[in-house]
């Protein structure tokens, strides 16, 4: 018999008890739980709060605890639903993808609050995200943007074929390309260039949490030995890239806004930092100095 009982009230109230059990003290047991059963029976997590009184069948119960046994063994519960919600969308996710971070919302805040301050809104802003992953942060800026189209990058062909995947199930297939490649394989100019490239120092990685240094992708992490390897490929590309009054957005982490300031200066770039919502420097926006 398993841990995992007939009706979804008791299921979910079992499965927090053991995901509070099991996990560290900042972990979210009963979010965890609705997320990881509702995934299990194919029900949206809002519906299931609604549905206490019904009853599980074998399958669905087995399926439930396998989810929550592997959340017990430290998976991230987005990897277990293969889910994840970025920018109000839900993105597929593949072993090749990074799982969307909120903190990775700033920068679309950020390229949305210059695109509006330029008023090209309306525009056919021609857009690039380097490194795409899932698609996540190019998505949610053609979701936001009626009129721009897309390009994703990704040194990985199945990251490629996720965001693609992602693309076509948000509704944005027909304004977006994607294809496998070096950023420096790109052509054309962007007005607007995105990334959210590896940056954590190559010695750091092993101190990351367990559910990042075991789950997410090395390739989307590694930033080699300063962690700012990826940054200084695209800085090294922007002038022939980026579009005569673009500007490039970059994830940036907490510690590395002095780093590329410095770096932005040196190729003739002014750069302006945006905080996340922790108050962590997280994104660099840079201008060409007029
Ligand atoms: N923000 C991610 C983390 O802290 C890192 C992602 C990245 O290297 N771009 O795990």
């Amino acid at each position: 018999m398993t841990g995992v009982a007939a009706t979804l009230f008791a299921a979910r109230q079992s499965a927090a008890k053991r995901l509070a059990a099991g996990l560290g003290a900042d972990a979210t047991p009963a979010l965890d739980a609705r997320l990881l059963i509702a995934a299990a029976i194919g029900v949206a997590p809002d519906q299931l709060l609604f549905l206490d009184d019904r009853l599980l069948s074998e399958p669905e119960i087995r399926a439930i605890e396998q989810a929550i046994l592997r959340r017990l063994a430290g998976e991230p519960v987005a990897r277990i639903v293969g889910e994840k919600e970025f920018w109000g969308l839900s993105f597929r996710l593949s072993e090749a993808t990074l799982v969307p971070r909120p903190d990775t919302e700033t920068l679309v805040e950020a390229t949305l609050a210059w695109i509006d301050r330029s008023g090209r809104h309306d525009e056919a802003l021609r857009i690039v995200d380097i490194g795409t992953g899932s698609g996540a942060i190019l998505i949610a800026l053609l979701s936001a943007l009626p009129n721009a189209i897309g390009l994703g990058i990704d040194l990985s062909e199945q990251a490629a074929r996720t965001a693609r995947d992602n693309a076509e199930r948000l509704g944005v297939a027909d304004r977006s390309r994607f294809i496998v490649g070096a950023w420096s394989d790109s052509c054309g100019q962007f007005d607007v260039i995105a990334s959210n490239p590896p940056y954590i120092v190559r010695d750091v990685i092993r101190t990351l949490d367990q559910e990042v240094r075991d789950h997410d992708p090395m390739l989307a992490l590694d930033g080699g030995m300063d962690g700012l390897d990826a940054y200084r490929a695209i800085l090294h590309d922007l002038e022939r890239v980026m579009a005569p009054k673009g500007a490039t957005f970059l994830e940036i982490g907490f510690d590395q806004a002095a780093a590329l300031r410095a770096m932005a200066r040196s190729v003739g770039l002014d750069a302006s930092v945006h905080p996340d919502l922790a108050g962590h420097d997280r994104v660099v926006e840079l201008h060409r100095i007029d």
